[in-house]
């Protein structure tokens, strides 16, 4: 007997569900592409329960009329493509008419639109890919009605998370098509309330700016890059507005937001040699080129794209980046042959001995001093006053304890510091005088805000201020000197992560606010200040390893540094 048969149309269609329709994230991303293709200026998103209850999103676009509203839900309906070569000639969003048929297939769908033109309308109402009904109704433009999405298919509706979580994707999302669409406005209510509301912008930084605020925006460089082949608008990190995570890295091919290797390896290749280590750059990229350069259909959900010739869009991307970068560095770097010789130097100099420290007329403060930076000392000779030794600007030497231990200041600072916030509030955190305002993208004010009670007990209090705005009223004094809106944005980023199976949430923030209150890598601590860390990291429960587990110090017995040389 014949083993093989045909699926149904129905079970064919949750099938294509599964790989278009991941979560109400992706309802929400595939329902805007639609409006954007429609021409819609104004576009509205409302949300409930995460978008579990309802993803409604209303258009002013070209709308439809009774023919192609009761032939768009049909499975590979497109109004986009009519040839084998259109597909490498997109200039749409949607091509695959696969979208509407499968939300249907798995939700209760309720289609209103009319032409632009026309008074009259149709409002139809879908349900797991059936039509219930069919009425005239008055419409302009399009609003399409997702209602309890995966009700026919209880596995896929055991894998949503919570109500917040899959907000956060719904916002995602909206962010992302809202980036690369700056003329178009974007409203997303969830319940009743605006949490996103950005009306039509007149540049790409005008819309960074709305999402992000004016501080982000700051802190980006901007770079207009032309070729014969592609083209690029990019913000990216100015100065060294390095990141912790890899949260705002987006890149755009066409207007249309994608995840690809290619280019976020030549963005890190730009910066070769530059990025500290652990960080990341800030980057957004719109890159247009050629559609016939350019494939789309590698993806149902049209994440992935596949280049025609990857290695010139990778040398473009990577040149233009680098060539920014150099240039802003070079503009920021004060030339070190300009500098003086530093007294005294050549001379042999001993541990302590007083007659290399710098005179007071000397143009440099002494060694030790707080606060220095190592770059204004680079190149020239070390002369030791204290009994420690910096080697490069993070690690140093100790003698002593019958051996010698090499530490790495910044690591066991983070050690101490970590510790700290684990076990409460920061003996030192004090109320600031003048609140601090802060600015921050959608999602991560509202991860932030549902976690106040978090922050509160590792010292930070923040108070909602609105339009994605929080005032911080306490900080810890290690944290005084950092930038709270990159603090608070990498606690986003890490709550929004989630945690790891061996820590606990409190552990994974602590770790993180210990990183930006530590000692920054270039500073040289004074004998006082490297006493306290010494005895400091001797009191905590993990001298020996730094919070990420790295460790921050090791020991040379004097017997140890024997065999090394062959004396024993
Ligand atoms: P695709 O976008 O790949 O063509 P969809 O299933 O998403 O496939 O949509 C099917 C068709 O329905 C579209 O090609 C378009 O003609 C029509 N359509 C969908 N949404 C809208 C809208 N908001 N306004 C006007 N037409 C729409
Ligand atoms: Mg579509």
């Amino acid at each position: 007997m014949a083993q093989i048969t045909i699926l149904p149309a129905g079970l064919r269609n949750k099938i294509a569900a599964g790989e278009v329709i991941e979560r109400p994230a992706s309802v929400a991303k595939e329902l805007i592409e639609n409006s954007i293709d429609a021409g819609s200026t104004d576009i509205t998103i409302e949300v409930v329960r995460g978008g579990k209850g309802l993803i409604k999103v209303t258009d002013n676009g070209t709308g439809m009329d009774r023919e192609d509203a009761l032939l768009c839900f049909q499975p590979h309906a497109t109004s986009k493509l009519r040839s084998e070569e259109d597909l490498f000639h997109l200039l749409t969003m949607g091509f695959r008419g696969e979208a509407l048929p499968s939300i249907a297939s798995v939700s209760r769908m309720k289609i209103v639109t009319g032409l632009k033109e026309s008074p009259s309308g149709l409002s139809l109402a879908v349900e797991g890919g059936e039509v219930k009904e069919i009425r005239d109704f008055p419409a302009r433009g399009t609003s399409v009605e997702v209602r309890d999405l995966f009700f026919n298919t209880p596995a896929r509706k055991k894998f949503l998370k919570s109500d917040g979580t899959e907000l956060f994707h719904i916002i995602d999302s909206v962010t992302r098509e809202a980036l690369s669409h700056e003329d178009i406005s974007f409203m997303l209510l969830t319940g009743n309330q605006e949490t996103m509301s950005l009306s039509r912008a007149s540049s790409l930084r005008e819309r960074i700016t709305q999402i992000h605020g004016l501080d982000f925006v700051e802190g980006l460089t901007e770079i207009l890059a032309e070729s014969p082949g592609p083209r690029m608008t990019a913000f990216i990190t100015k100065g060294e507005n390095y990141r912790n995570s890899k949260t705002h890295q987006y890149i755009f091919i066409n207007r249309r937001p994608v995840k690809d290797q290619i280019v976020s390896h030549a963005v890190y290749a730009a910066y070769e040699g530059i990025l500290p280590q652990g960080k990341h750059p800030l980057f957004f990229l719109f890159i247009d080129m050629d559609p016939r350069d350019v494939d789309f259909n590698v993806h149902p959900a049209k994440r992935e794209v596949r280049f025609a010739n990857r290695d010139v869009l990778h040398r473009f991307v990577a040149g233009r980046i680098r060539e920014a970068v150099r240039k802003e560095r070079a503009g920021s770097l004060a030339p070190f042959a300009e500098l003086p010789d530093y007294p005294g130097s050549g001379l042999p100099a001993g541990p302590g001995d007083p007659a290399m420290c710098p005179q007071p007329s000397s143009p440099y403060p002494p060694f030790g001093d707080p606060g220095r930076r190592m770059s204004e000392t680079a190149g020239l000779p070390y002369h030791p006053v204290l009994p420690f030794l910096y080697l490069g600007d993070t690690f140093i030497a100790v003698a002593g304890k019958g051996g010698l231990t090499l530490l790495d200041h910044h690591a066991a600072h983070e050690r101490v510091l970590y510790e700290t916030f684990l076990r409460g509030m920061d003996p030192s955190c004090h109320h600031l005088l003048f609140p601090k305002q802060v600015t921050l993208s959608h999602k991560e004010y509202r991860i932030i805000l549902e976690n106040t009670d978090l922050l509160d007990e590792m010292g930070i209090e923040a108070d909602d201020f609105g339009h994605n705005t929080l005032l911080i009223r306490s900080l810890p004094a290690a944290l005084e000197k950092s930038d709270v809106r990159v603090i608070l944005s990498d606690i986003a980023a890490a709550l929004l992560e989630g945690v790891k199976p061996d820590k606990s949430l409190k552990e994974t923030l602590a770790a993180k606010i210990a990183c930006h209150a530590s000692v920054r890598g270039e500073e040289i601590l004074g004998r006082e200040e490297f006493q306290k860390l010494l005895t400091d990291l001797e009191k905590t429960e993990n001298p020996d390893q730094c919070p990420h587990g790295r460790p921050t110090r090791l020991f040379f017995s004097m017997d140890d540094l024997k065999k090394m040389f062959k004396r024993k």
